[in-house]
């Protein structure tokens, strides 16, 4: 007989785990809290104008290969891919200007422009950069850490060792690259990964090869081409999908999860539990005290990746300085970032990101227009009032507008929508308003970060984001394939050993 099992969340890792398990006969029902599916990778329409709400970075294609060949298919059979020639342009506030290029080459000249054997340099860190990265990927990111030992081997972790995995990334870079732009330009990634250059580790440097080497790529249509690809593989394997149904009420009994209750005041029986909802939300609020694996206390005590104040805007310009992807960095970064992790207070000087997906892709927004997110890195917990609201916006437009040589901005614009750390919460459960979830620092890697499974309920797991490997669509595919080999071992030896 197939076990039945609930998925709690519709995000990209409630739909990729109900995929696997499906497809290996289990019998899934997934609840949605939102009245869509995609969690944070959700689509926004405003008149015309066509927004991805979250991601807009798609980066390590091979992780989607790879992904929809467990199903026989390929990225093209759900959408067209496309590689940007320039992977972005980053404005700085003395109004110079650099573009990263997908063609290595014209990146090594532009580091030996702004830096003597800048280019030189510049390899050396790609190339550490790729073995941390491949080494990670053979080695690491699949696993659910049961066993470190066996998956390291000594000549691997000596290597990572010299490759200083340890220190921050901002001191690494700082070592090894003198002047501020550049040091910025290969620092802002730690963004993706919910901290700062100050206390994410330098094993992260391997971002920067996922970044230059890689390349970054874009699904025509918008990134939520992911999420609808993830909806045709859970129809093909009869995927109940039950959207606004929050899970309000766990029952438990024998150390297992047996029924769920949602606001609709229906209730789902499974053998199985998969919770894709937020981590920290669901063990302190769903869970009772003695069948949390981490309370509130541990939550409490993790450093939180920032939320966001988002801006979508629909624009009637040609934003002609702008490319697809950009960043705008005050010279003293330090200070948001300082604004965003310690003091947690709203910034007075911020860098930020804007992207345009109509840049690449026409349908975006309508024609002599572009469809505009900018998105500013903000402290958890802090929820904007109204007038908040309006004095930070009326801030980042007028920065905006320099940046873009734009005279009387606010008379181009057709459509407005503002998000915000409130509505994290609101929307998703997110614990303090948390944009990303538990940030990658040192001691939230690899084996220090919340397990794929209950360790005080037999038959519960957690997949997304908060879990292993951590933040980003990519490892959230590859949490969704951690999950779903714990589940197909649940029946064997396996699982009694997790509770040993
Ligand atoms: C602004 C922003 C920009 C980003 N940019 C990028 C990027 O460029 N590239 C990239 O790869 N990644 C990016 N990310 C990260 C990436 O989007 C996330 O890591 C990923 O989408 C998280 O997926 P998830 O399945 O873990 O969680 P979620 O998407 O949060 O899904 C969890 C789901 O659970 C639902 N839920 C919550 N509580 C309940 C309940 N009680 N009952 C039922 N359902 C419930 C929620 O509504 C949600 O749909 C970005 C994220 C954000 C927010």
């Amino acid at each position: 007989m197939h076990k039945k099992i609930l998925v709690i969340g519709g995000g990209i890792g409630g739909l990729a785990v109900s995929a696997l398990l499906a497809k290996d006969g289990f019998k899934i029902t997934l609840l949605e809290k939102n009245k869509t599916i995609g969690g944070r990778a959700r689509f926004l329409k405003l008149d015309e104008f066509y927004f991805d709400m979250g991601p807009s970075w798609y980066m390590m294609p091979e992780v989607f290969e790879n992904f929809f060949s467990i199903f026989d298919k390929k990225v093209k059979d759900f959408y067209q891919l496309k590689k940007l020639k320039i992977n972005y342009r980053v404005f700085f506030d003395d109004n110079d200007f650099v573009d990263i290029y997908s063609d290595i080459k014209k990146n090594f000249l532009t580091f030996k422009k702004y830096e003597k054997d800048g280019d030189i340099k510049l390899k050396k860190i790609l190339n550490e950069a790729k073995y941390i990265y491949e080494t990670s990927m053979k080695n690491l990111v699949f696993s659910d850490y049961k066993n470190l030992f066996q998956l390291i081997k000594p000549e691997v972790l000596l290597n990572f060792l010299r490759f200083d995995i340890f220190q921050s990334l901002h001191s690494y870079i700082e070592r090894n690259i003198k002047n501020p732009k550049l040091q910025k330009i290969l620092e802002y990634t730690t963004v993706f990964l919910g901290g700062s250059p100050y206390n994410t580790p330098a094993f992260y440097k391997l971002v920067a090869h996922a970044d230059m080497n890689l390349g970054i790529y874009y699904p025509i249509g918008g990134m939520y081409k992911i999420v609808e690809a993830l909806e045709k593989l859970c129809n093909q394997y009869n995927v109940r999908i039950k959207t606004d149904e929050e899970v309000k009420k766990i029952f438990i009994k024998d150390k297992k999860i047996y029924m769920v209750e949602t606001n609709k005041g229906k209730k789902y029986r499974a053998d199985i539990f998969v919770v894709n909802a937020d981590y920290p939300y669901f063990e302190t609020k769903l869970l009772p005290k003695q069948f949390q694996t981490y309370n509130a206390e541990y939550w409490d005590a993790k450093t939180f990746s920032p939320s966001a104040f988002i801006i979508y805007l629909g624009i009637k310009d040609n934003l002609r300085l702008s490319r697809h992807h950009n960043l705008y960095f005050v010279t003293d970064w330090k200070t948001h970032f300082d604004d965003v992790y310690k003091n947690k207070r709203i910034p007075k000087n911020p860098s930020f990101y804007y992207h345009i997906p109509s840049k690449t892709d026409q349908y975006m927004a309508p024609s002599s227009c572009h469809s505009v997110m900018i998105l500013v890195p903000m402290p958890p917990g802090v929820f904007l009032g109204k007038e908040e609201e309006k004095v930070f916006y009326s801030k980042i437009l007028k920065t905006f507008s320099k940046i873009n040589k734009l005279e009387n901005i606010e008379e181009k614009i057709l459509v407005k929508k503002f998000f915000q750390a409130k509505d994290f919460f609101q929307d998703y459960n997110a614990y303090f308003g948390s944009a990303f979830g538990i940030a990658h620092t040192l001691s939230q890697t690899a084996l220090f970060r919340p397990r794929n499974y209950s360790k005080k309920i037999k038959n519960l797991f957690y997949v997304g984001q908060h879990t292993n490997p951590g933040i980003g669509i990519p490892p959230v595919l590859i949490s969704a394939q951690i999950v779903y080999n714990l589940i197909k071992n649940y029946e064997h030896l396996l699982l009694p050993n997790l509770y040993k």
